[in-house]
């Protein structure tokens, strides 16, 4: 049995996303096994993003500055509002690096069986943004899964008094994808959203 502070730091990290009781035990010994290489700059992290990270207060991004350096950057189309269920989904956005709009992260989605219902999420101050002047255009990027759709049409219906574009990311083909390996729902998509060839 591993001594109680070992086993207290085994339990933490098993509640991490994507670490079972296994892979825990395995970084605990790692971060007990090298405290010069991998202890010491792991705490030394924590802590900085504890004393620092915060959210963004206007779109949801986590970062070191409130607002974010994404919303103060003057460089980016603030007439473009991409909403994204989670902080992830918005670094995605970010390596693709072919977005160059503002971002607004709802912190989930609607969801009957987890009981989410739309005050859980930043839906009114998205409607509230997208009434500000000098906004066009709100890009729904929720996932396309069952829960990522009602979200969309949700969101679109509340954003039709605010009179701007509603657009929804487009499913099919992915780059380099391959027909023979797509699933059947993504290739109906991808066939039912056709286009002429440009
Ligand atoms: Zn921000």
């Amino acid at each position: 049995m591993p001594a109680p502070p070992v086993e207290r730091l085994i339990q933490q990290l098993a509640r991490l996303p994507g670490l079972g009781p296994r892979s825990a035990r395995r970084a605990a010994l790692h971060l007990i096994q090298r405290p010069e290489a991998a202890l010491s700059p792991l705490l030394r992290a924590l802590a900085e993003v504890e004393a620092s990270v915060r959210v963004c207060g206007v779109c949801g991004n986590i970062d070191a500055r409130d607002p974010c350096e994404i919303c103060r950057d003057p460089e980016r189309d603030a007439t473009s509002i991409c909403v994204v269920e989670q902080v992830g989904d918005l670094w995605a956005f970010e390596r693709a690096g072919a977005y160059r709009g503002r971002y607004h992260v709802l912190g989930g989605v609607l969801s009957v069986l987890d009981g989410v219902t739309p005050e859980d999420l930043s839906i009114d101050a998205l409607i509230r943004r997208a009434c500000e002047p000098g906004v066009r255009e709100v890009v729904i990027a929720t996932n396309a899964t069952l829960d990522g759709q009602t979200t969309a049409h949700y969101l679109a219906d509340r954003l039709k008094p605010a009179g701007v574009a509603v657009t929804r990311l487009a499913h099919g083909m992915p780059v380099g994808g391959e027909l023979d390996y797509l699933d059947d729902g993504t290739l109906a998509t991808a066939l039912r959203l056709r286009r002429p060839v440009e």
